[in-house]
């Protein structure tokens, strides 16, 4: 979908949009995360955040380098802006820091954090094997090589990037204290004090070339699946004092209410893998033995194109095993010859990639599928969410708008993330390519698919990812009929499916 121009029509949609988009949303309460879905559809949606990045859903990526940060180093001369917004705590950024080993350019914007409470510090987003940190800091940054500013980019899919620091309480942190002692002045919503620069680099861990990558979400309302994660795998700490400053200081209410809201807890659960799978720039340590990696960017292209235009009948025969999971390398160790090649080009090619910001792998593959018809450069989630809401209201089905968000924009996120080594190909991607295919040949791949997949479920232990995955992936698209549920079968959408001729 290309981002829409601005139009009168458009801009007067958005005025009316600002209005319900504006709708006050909290961690807790009548207007909690189980409601955020009433005024923020994509919050229901697609490819959300934040998730707990288990074991299983690791792919080692050899091409994922150091992350550089580029004048991150500020002078006390420099003033930021501490403020409390009521959902968090936030330090404004100068646009001159940037990431600079990204495909693009991402300029600061802000940091804000995540944390639990006094009685239960345990507040991170991302956990790790189930595991939840007592806060964690995330660094905001947009895509200005392609947006002026982050609110344009906000609603687009290449529009962020955000670094994930998670946070433990021990020894004692002086850099979070150069902001921390502040911390009285900005009790309430609103409220905004002056604070020194400082080197902000202090904040991150130590090594910040072992990080988790993957594709997600705003983590709070409007939700857009607009981000690119980086989680570092090394916590920092901060002592219980300065963890119980960030706990127990703030409000989220104004200074004139009556009432007095604490700001604490302020966390969004573990979203569904949704396909996705973790990028890991690192393969030692503790349970990563075994870590799969991912599967070269040009096979993945190939299977994309053999979908589109290749022969079906091939690839229901002997290409199957591409089609599943990645996972299931293990279960075709014969054929794993690419995914040497794979590794090997990289070996040759490191000086080209560190050298050059745009790596050969990324966007070449995407712009050849883009002149396919399938897969343009971005998505523009307001344009989006604008079009599919004037769809159901002229059918009066309003109610339908977050599953109708959801299947308008999955299989093209899942499709970008699958093509960027991020995503498994759901089963309803894969029906969503072949629209347009002779039917008997599609037919004759989607049931080989589909019995694949089954046996897969039944007969695999290392794809143990496979149940919530496809679960959550494998929605039928618009495309594919919606069929009542079946508990007889592992999973709804390894139905057999019905063809429109
Ligand atoms: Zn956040």
């Amino acid at each position: 979908m290309r981002c829409l121009s601005f139009t009168p029509i458009a801009v007067l949609q958005l005025t009316l949009f600002s209005v319900t988009h504006g709708a006050k949303w909290t961690y807790s309460g009548p207007q909690g995360e189980p409601h955020w879905t009433e005024h923020y559809p994509y919050c229901g949606g697609a490819f959300q955040s934040p998730i707990d990045i288990k074991s299983e859903l690791l792919r080692f990526d050899p091409t994922l380098h150091p992350i550089e940060l580029q004048n991150y180093n500020l002078s006390p001369n420099e003033q930021l802006t501490l403020g409390n917004n009521g959902h968090s705590l936030q330090i404004s950024l100068p646009s001159k820091m940037h990431i600079s080993s990204l495909l693009h350019r991402y300029t600061a914007a802000q940091i804000h954090f995540h944390w639990g409470s006094s009685s239960r510090p345990a507040g991170s987003e991302h956990t790790v094997n189930s595991k939840q940190y007592a806060a964690e800091m995330h660094v905001v940054h947009y895509n200005s090589d392609k947006y002026p500013n982050i609110s344009l980019a906000v609603d687009k899919s290449d529009g962020l990037a955000v670094l994930g620091v998670l946070i433990e309480v021990g020894e004692f942190n002086p850099a979070f204290d150069q902001f921390l002692k502040f911390i009285s002045g900005v009790k309430y919503i609103g409220q905004k004090v002056q604070v020194p620069g400082f080197n902000i680099r202090t904040l991150l861990p130590v090594r910040l070339d072992e990080y988790y990558r993957y594709d997600g979400s705003l983590t709070t309302p409007p939700c857009y699946p607009s981000v690119l994660w980086t989680v570092f795998r090394n916590p920092v700490a901060i002592s219980q004092k300065q963890f119980l400053s960030l706990a127990t200081s703030l409000s989220s209410s104004y200074a004139q209410d009556s009432a007095l809201m604490p700001l604490h807890s302020n966390y969004r659960k573990p979203q569904l893998p949704d396909s996705r799978v973790v990028l890991v720039s690192f393969k030692e340590g503790k349970g990563l033995h075994g870590t799969l990696t991912v599967t070269s960017p040009l096979t993945r292209k190939r299977v994309i194109q053999q979908l589109l235009v290749g022969d079906l009948a091939d690839l229901a025969d002997e290409g199957l095993y591409q089609l599943l999971p990645s996972g299931s390398q293990k279960l075709h160790a014969g054929k794993r010859k690419d995914h040497k090649n794979w590794q090997s080009e990289i070996v040759a090619k490191p000086k080209q990639q560190s050298l050059n910001p745009s790596p050969w792998k990324k966007n070449q593959t995407n712009r050849d599928v883009g002149k396919l018809g399938l897969a343009e450069d971005t998505l523009c989630y307001v344009s989006v969410e604008q079009r599919v809401f004037h769809q159901l209201r002229q059918s009066h089905a309003e109610n339908q708008l977050v599953q109708n968000l959801r299947n308008a924009v999955f299989p093209e996120l899942n499709l970008k993330s699958y093509l960027d080594c991020k995503s498994d190909l759901a089963l309803s991607t894969i029906r969503h390519i072949l629209r347009g295919r002779p039917s008997d040949e599609a037919f004759e791949l989607d049931r080989s698919l589909t019995k694949a997949l089954m046996n897969q479920k039944t007969t695999s232990t290392p794809n143990k990812q496979n149940g919530p995955m496809i679960k959550h992936g494998g929605r039928p698209s618009a495309a594919v009929p919606k069929k009542p549920l079946s508990h007889g079968y592992p999973h709804p959408w390894l139905l057999p499916m019905e063809w429109e001729d």
